[in-house]
């Protein structure tokens, strides 16, 4: 999984408003005589946002039989509950009639005189709205838009029967004619308003989401890998064709830097943009979830093109590496995955680690960034991973991520998670004279395992430094292991780099680094919120912007005491400054020692004096060769 919280201080001026969508009478579904567990999801004739499903199971042998919503999925790590999402729950035998059922815990349902169960009929609400929805990662939840598009993670929707995990699944999807699916199931039928999936087991409805769209999305063959892209854009304004280019180089690119480690025969992009008032309900929250051979991606509807490009390259390829690791190296947590006890590994730290270490080294290895946008990104990553527990242990918050205080720690694995790699792949490359690093190794374990034989979770350290040197061992055990803080300058240090200062330019004139804008947003005494500016940028101090100013107007746009209307169109002022050019005209007005000041000047190219990571001045020969090693081999 991959997430990015945007929430902007800006966004905190709009009030949530949930997303409701329109309503119609139940409709029945005939079923024909089955082979397999068989599921049909509605999603003609929603009522009150939820969709009706039905479940014919194989017969049941058993006086009592257990019906179970996931507790857990994998990817998300962390407790999702998916049963809360099902409302009249009714178990019926072949006459109809309603069959006793208890429903002891919110994921489980216990079905008596099961021997008579003909078929089970539940209601699920999507998980973009209402009271819980929040508490899921969008990209693994499920969006029901009447009409238009549905996502469908469809372990929110359908649930297995005690033992019965591995019997195989139709899934037929009745939806509206004007929408079409896009999935990496294999689809037995299929017309206008109907389509038949089979799922080989339960694991296969885990892992094959679904995205009915209008459009009928965009295919390009990756050797022997056929990719297959969609979007659903609320407005309109995005097309799977205009982003096909760009995943195309980037996955390309992607191949030329694994080898031959992956051997996926299709892979499809999903992707669900939300509108503003999603993305509001989600508070900023976006990104995306891996599956084997396809990801979700959610992302939002009022992004720029360039900028919704970057994000997808960013996202996209770190779910494409996860074919790497955990789909082709995993625990026997992970292959045996039980979906109603939270059993988790030790090894975040490669799972979400290296996959996001690599979704940024395959960029400039390949030549996709320059160096200088790459020890941004590690820079960026060390001040993030400031915000969370450096004395915690790696492989200690990972076996018990489900829980406090790990739970709180996990955005991590993006951060220290891909740092620590960084620092591995360092050691490797130093102790192997620069002929190996962290993607060897990891090719080495893919090689040996695959995606059908897990390793033993408390081995795989000890495996890997037997593979390697003994400095690894150490490192694992004082920084991974261990609780003891990682010194980066250190392993800088051995590729001949260092911090330093550097100019960073910044994405929108009203941001003072990657997320934070030159205003804070504060409550005066007489209750009104007023924009006192708080830090600057070159373009800001160019207009003659002060710290202490309080910001009254901007663009023509009066910033006092903003109500919800006039919120919406500031936000949208605040998204317009991303794509600013350089030359546009601009004035903002501000309170300075109770005189109203106007300022007008250009939006330039502002950048802040920061701390990054530069070239040292004293770096040897040695060094040089072992970056150039590290970073283009
Ligand atoms: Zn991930």
């Amino acid at each position: 999984m991959q997430h990015i919280n945007k929430s902007f201080n800006f966004l905190a001026f709009l009030f949530t408003t949930l997303l409701l969508v329109g309503c119609s009478g139940l409709r029945t579904i005939q079923e024909v005589p089955q082979t397999d567990i068989l599921a049909s999801i509605d999603l003609r004739n929603l009522v009150d946002d939820k969709a009706h499903v039905e479940i014919d199971p194989m017969p049941i042998t058993t006086d009592v039989v257990r019906f179970y919503l996931p507790l857990v999925v994998p990817g998300t790590y962390e407790n999702s509950n998916f049963g809360r999402f099902i409302t009249d729950f009714k178990a019926l035998d072949k006459n109809g009639v309603e069959l006793p059922v208890s429903h002891p815990e919110t994921n489980t349902w216990v079905i008596s005189n099961a021997k008579n169960l003909d078929k089970l009929h539940y209601w699920v609400e999507d998980t973009f709205d209402g009271e819980m929805g929040q508490d899921i990662y969008p990209m693994g939840g499920t969006n029901f838009i009447a009409d238009q598009a549905f996502m469908l993670n469809l372990h929110s929707i359908i649930g297995y029967f005690e033992g019965k995990k591995e019997i195989p699944y139709q899934v037929k999807i009745n939806s509206p004619k004007t929408l079409n699916p896009h999935t990496s199931l294999a689809r037995i039928q299929s017309s206008d308003s109907l389509d038949v999936f089979r799922a080989q087991r339960y694991f296969q409805i885990i892992d094959n989401p679904v995205l009915y769209t209008k459009e009928k999305g965009t295919y390009f063959d990756l050797d022997n890998i056929k990719v297959g892209l969609a979007i659903y854009s609320p407005s309109d304004t995005h097309r799977s064709s205009d982003y096909q280019a760009a995943i195309q180089k980037m996955m390309t690119a992607q191949k030329n830097f694994l080898g031959a480690a992956n051997n996926t025969p299709v892979y499809n992009v999903l992707i669900d943009l939300m509108d503003y008032e999603e993305l509001q309900f989600f508070g900023g929250m976006m990104g995306a979830l891996e599956h084997h051979t396809s990801t979700t991606v959610v992302f939002f509807d009022g992004m720029e093109k360039a900028e919704l490009e970057q994000s997808l390259i960013d996202v996209v390829s770190h779910e494409f590496f996860h074919t790497l690791t955990p789909l082709n190296v995993h625990s026997e947590e992970i292959h045996n995955f039980d979906y109603n006890q939270a059993i988790m590994s030790q090894h975040l730290w490669m799972y979400e680690g290296t996959t996001e270490y690599f979704s940024n080294l395959f960029q400039i290895n390949q030549g996709l960034i320059d160096d200088a946008d790459f020890f941004d990104r590690i820079m960026e990553k060390i001040d993030f991973s400031s915000r969370y527990d450096d004395q915690m242990s790696f492989t200690e918050m990972s076996k018990n991520i489900v829980e406090e205080p790990y739970q709180a720690n996990y955005g991590n694995v993006y951060q220290k998670g891909a740092l620590i790699n960084m620092c591995l792949d360092i050691i490797i490359r130093e102790q192997s004279g620069g002929s190996r690093g962290i993607l060897s190794v990891m090719k080495a374990l893919a090689q040996k395992y695959g995606s059908e034989k897990p390793f033993q979770d408390a081995a795989l350290i000890d495996e890997i430094i037997a593979m390697t040197y003994p400095e690894v061992g150490q490192f694992f055990e004082q920084h991974v292991v261990g609780t003891t803080p990682i010194d980066y300058a250190t392993y800088f240090e051995k590729v001949g780099l260092t911090y330093g200062t550097i100019d960073k330019n910044l994405p929108s004139i009203l941001l003072v680094d990657g997320q934070r804008p030159f205003f804070t947003v504060q409550m005066s005494a007489d209750g009104k919120r007023e924009f006192l500016v708080s830090a600057s940028n070159s373009s800001l101090d160019a207009l003659g912007i002060q710290e202490g100013d309080l910001l009254v107007e901007l663009e023509g746009n009066n910033l006092d005491n903003p109500s919800p209307e006039s919120g919406a169109a500031l936000n949208q002022l605040f998204r317009d400054t991303f794509s600013w050019k350089e030359d546009k005209d601009l004035t903002m007005t501000v309170m300075r020692d109770g005189e109203k000041l106007t300022l007008t000047g250009k939006v330039g190219k502002p950048s802040v004096l920061s701390t990054g990571i530069i070239s040292k001045d004293s770096a040897t020969t040695q060094e040089v060769a072992l970056r150039e090693a590290w970073l283009r081999d």
